[in-house]
C-alpha cells in the first residue's frame, strides 16, 4: 500500500520542534513526520555555550520538550535519520537508509553547521555546535586547560568568558582588525570588545592561524607570524553556513541559505524556517539570513501556518533580535547596523549603555548593554519605523 503523503518537518531542532506545534495549534490532525539527523530530541543551543560550561555537576540536555509531550502531538518522530535528498517533482525526502518519505507538505529546517579549520580533527580541537561538542568542551575546562578560541564572534567569546568563570587561561584569535564589526557595526565592536580585557581575556585581532599542532592532542596554535601558543582546548567559532548540502540537487535555489519568498515558500509546498532559511523581511524590505533564536523559533511556527494555508500566505516579517551572555554582561542586539549614524546613551566604560542606530529619519537597530527591559521597547519603537527624533527623546527620557 502506498504512503499517504505527511506534513513532513526536516531538522529536529528549535525552528523544526516550532514547525510541528504550530501544525497540530492549526488544527492540522494528520500524518506528521520530524526527520532529525541528531539522536537528541529537539534542544536548546544557547545554554551550551553559557551555563553548560559552568562549573558544577554536568547539566541535562537541555530539551525543548520531553519524549512525552512529542508523543501527545502525536508527532512520527525519525531521530538518528538524516535526509539526504528532496525530489520536488515526486513530493519526497529522500533518508540517509534510502527510504523515501512521501510529503503534502514540507517544512526544512537544517540549520547551520560550524565552518572549520584545517587540522580540526586532532583531538582537544573543537567546534560548538551540539550538545556532543558541548559536553567535550566542558570536560576540557574540567580537567583545568589552556584554551585558544579561534573567532572573536558570539558563541567564541561566550567560550571565553565559560573559561574566564572557571579562572582558566584563554586567548581569543580574531583574523579581522576588529572582532564583531558585521554583527554590531564598526562604531560598536571596540565596545563589544573592550569586555575581554575588562574580564582577562586576552583578544589578539588581525592574527591568523596557521597550523593546529600536538602528538596525539592539540599542543599548540601555530600563527602565520610565526608566534606559537600553547593550547590543550582550542575551539573553533569562526563562523556557521547553512546546512544545504543535501539538497543540492533538489532544483531548491541555494544561495547562503534556501532562497524564500517573503512567506518562506522556497518552492510548491516546500517552506523553510531557521538558521537555514534565506528571505526578504519586509519589516526592512531586505533578504536576510539570520542565525538567531527568537527569529528560528518564530519562523518555524509561520512556515508550517503558511505551508498548511498557502492561499492565505502571510510574510514572516521581524525586527531581528539576538542576545549574548559575556562574564557578567547581557548584550543584546535589535533590528539592523547598516546605519548613517550611531548615537550612545550612556558610558562606554560602564555597565550599562545602548547604542542607537539611525538610516534615514528612522531608528534601525539598538545595542544594549545590561538593559533587558529597554531594548525589548527599542525594538517595538523599530517595529513601528518610529522617527528618529522620537527615538532621541525617548532615549533621553
Ligand atoms: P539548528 O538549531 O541548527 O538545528 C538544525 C537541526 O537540523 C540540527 O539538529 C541538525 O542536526 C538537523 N539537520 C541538519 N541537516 C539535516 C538533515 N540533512 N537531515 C535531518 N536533520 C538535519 N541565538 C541567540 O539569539 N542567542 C544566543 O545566545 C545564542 N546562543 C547560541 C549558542 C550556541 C552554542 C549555538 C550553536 C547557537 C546559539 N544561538 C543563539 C543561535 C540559535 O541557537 C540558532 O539560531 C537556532 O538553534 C537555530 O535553530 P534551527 O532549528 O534553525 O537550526
Amino acid at each position: 500500500m502506498t504512503e499517504q503523503p505527511a506534513f513532513v518537518v526536516v531538522g529536529a531542532s528549535l525552528a523544526g520542534l516550532r514547525a510541528v506545534e504550530a501544525a497540530r495549534k492549526a488544527g492540522y490532525a494528520g500524518r506528521l513526520v520530524l526527520v532529525g539527523a541528531e539522536h537528541h530530541l529537539p534542544y536548546d543551543r544557547p545554554p551550551l555555550s553559557k551555563a553548560f560550561l559552568e562549573l558544577g555537576d554536568p547539566p541535562p540536555v537541555p530539551h525543548h520538550r520531553t519524549g512525552e509531550q512529542l508523543r501527545e502531538l502525536d508527532v512520527e518522530l525519525r531521530l538518528a535519520s538524516a535526509a539526504t535528498g528532496l525530489d520536488t517533482s515526486a513530493r519526497e525526502v529522500v533518508l540517509a537508509d534510502g527510504k523515501r518519505l512521501r510529503y503534502a507538505q514540507l517544512v526544512i529546517a537544517t540549520g547551520a553547521q560550524p565552518r572549520r579549520l584545517p587540522g580540526e580533527q586532532l583531538p582537544g580541537v573543537h567546534t560548538l555546535r551540539t550538545v556532543d561538542d558541548a559536553r567535550a568542551i566542558r570536560s576540557a575546562m574540567d580537567a583545568g586547560c589552556r584554551t585558544v578560541v579561534v573567532g572573536g564572534g558570539f558563541i567564541g567569546s561566550e567560550v571565553a568568558s565559560a573559561a574566564r568563570k572557571r579562572d582558566l587561561s584563554v586567548t581569543v584569535l580574531e583574523a579581522a582588525p576588529m572582532p564583531l564589526v558585521r554583527a554590531v557595526g564598526e562604531q560598536m565592536a571596540p565596545a563589544c570588545a573592550a569586555l575581554h580585557a575588562r574580564h582577562g581575556t586576552e583578544l589578539r585581532c588581525g592574527v591568523a592561524v596557521a597550523a593546529l599542532e600536538g602528538d596525539g592532542h592539540v599542543e599548540r596554535v601555530v600563527l602565520t607570524d610565526g608566534q606559537v601558543l600553547a593550547a590543550d582546548l582550542v575551539v573553533v567559532g569562526i563562523g556557521a553556513d547553512p546546512t544545504t548540502g543535501w539538497l543540492q540537487d533538489s532544483g531548491l535555489e541555494l544561495d547562503d541559505g534556501i532562497v524564500c519568498d517573503a512567506t518562506l515558500r522556497a518552492a510548491e509546498g516546500v517552506y523553510a524556517a531557521g538558521d537555514v532559511a534565506r528571505w526578504t523581511n519586509p519589516q526592512f524590505d531586505q533578504v536576510m539570513r539570520l542565525e538567531h533564536w527568537t527569529s528560528a523559533a518564530e519562523q518555524g511556527a509561520a512556515a508550517a501556518r503558511n505551508a498548511l494555508d498557502p492561499g492565505n500566505a502571510t510574510p514572516y516579517s521581524t525586527v531581528p533580535y539576538f542576545w549574548s551572555d559575556w562574564y557578567t554582561d547581557k548584550l543584546q542586539m535589535v533590528g539592523i547596523t547598516a546605519a548613517d549614524e550611531v548615537h550612545v546613551v550612556g558610558d562606554l566604560d560602564g555597565e550599562r549603555w545602548v547604542a542607537l542606530y539611525r538610516r534615514g529619519d528612522a531608528l534601525v537597530g539598538a545595542l544594549a548593554l545590561n538593559l533587558p527591559g529597554r531594548i525589548m521597547k527599542y525594538r517595538a519603537m523599530i517595529g513601528r519605523r518610529t522617527a528618529w527624533s522620537d527615538a532621541m527623546s525617548f532615549a533621553a527620557a
